[in-house]
């Protein structure tokens, strides 16, 4: 994975994600031109899965995402948010698309309550911050009780608001031992229900109540993959090793994801990720866990010798 000529999956937020939103001052969202060079880039450099995130109801409608990925192979999930789910109303514009799954964002935002006809989404996601415990678990609980099918768990990302309030917004060990007990027991009644876990806090809080997240049986984590198989592009069209670690490569065009790959400033970091953080010398968990969120961790302390803050120990 670390000799891999592009990214394997990318996420190509075409909105802001609404837990990041207010985004940084300034920040301004692609235009049409761009956003269709962004997209050509990823079917050029043959990206196997594309996630994009947010994309707004009539651009979505209107036919403007599948402009800008026309001839696109891989496979394509979406994420919504409940706005925009709910401005499309009955009509699913991405069956033309061929979108394999479509994520709704069910992260509680202000206390605005999910419209009633979003109640029944096969497949949602939160993200679990320390300012939102009891509704995101609230959420998580509604939506499994209601039919979904899926649940994700991702990291938070370090954009906008997250990135201006993150040593508060980081949910800390207390914070996911609770989460992961008012969970556990609607999970636990469901265990059909696929349950893809990238936080790593959380993976093992689920775990030690006996849930299996998917695809992540024993021994746990092949540890960070941003910069590898993993890069991220934000609204502005500017790449990065992945939306949890912002380290700005270069704005997207021809022929640059094969370039950064093949670079020298993702070489230096992929082995920074590849070394065991200083902090967990001597964990017997370390094997597995890798030090945790390693965009978070190097954001929060400027270097690659700390854990991330989804370290329970
Ligand atoms: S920085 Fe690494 S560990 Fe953190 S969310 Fe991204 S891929 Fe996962």
């Amino acid at each position: 994975v670390r000799r891999l000529r592009a990214p394997l999956r990318v996420t190509w937020d075409w909105e802001w994600p609404p837990i990041a939103r207010p985004p940084e001052p300034g920040a301004r969202r692609a235009g049409s031109e761009l956003r269709g060079a962004i997209g050509a880039e990823i079917v050029e450099a043959r990206v196997l899965l594309l996630e994009v995130g947010h994309p707004d109801a009539t651009e979505l409608a209107g036919g403007a995402l599948a402009a800008a990925l026309a001839g696109f192979c891989g496979t394509l999930s979406l994420a919504l948010d409940p706005e925009t789910a709910a401005a499309l109303g009955g009509s699913r514009p991405w069956e033309a698309l061929g979108a394999e799954e479509v994520w709704l964002d069910v992260t509680p935002a202000g206390g605005a309550p999910l419209p009633g006809s979003l109640r029944r989404w096969p497949h949602v996601r939160l993200y679990l911050t320390a300012a939102n415990v009891a509704e995101a678990a609230a959420a998580l609980v509604g939506a499994v009780e209601g039919g979904a099918r899926a649940v994700s768990l991702p990291n938070l990302p370090l954009f906008g608001e997250t990135l201006r309030a993150a040593r508060v917004l980081a949910p800390r060990p207390g914070h996911l031992r609770e989460f992961a007990g008012l969970v556990a027991p609607a999970l636990a009644a469901r265990p059909e229900v696929e349950l893809r876990v990238h936080h790593y806090g959380l993976w093992e809080e689920l775990r030690a109540r006996g849930l299996r997240p998917h695809g992540e049986e024993a021994p746990g984590h092949g540890g960070c993959q941003a910069g590898s198989a993993l890069a991220y592009v934000d609204p502005a069209g500017v790449l990065y090793p992945c939306a949890s670690l912002p380290l700005p490569i270069e704005r997207v065009g021809p022929g640059a994801l094969r370039r950064a790959w093949a670079g020298a400033e993702l070489a230096a970091l992929r082995e920074e990720i590849a070394r065991l953080p200083e902090a967990c010398a001597g964990c017997p968990h370390g094997a597995t866990c890798r030090g945790g969120c390693r965009g978070w961790a190097h954001f929060l302390s400027r270097g690659w010798d700390a854990t991330g803050p989804d370290c329970v120990r």
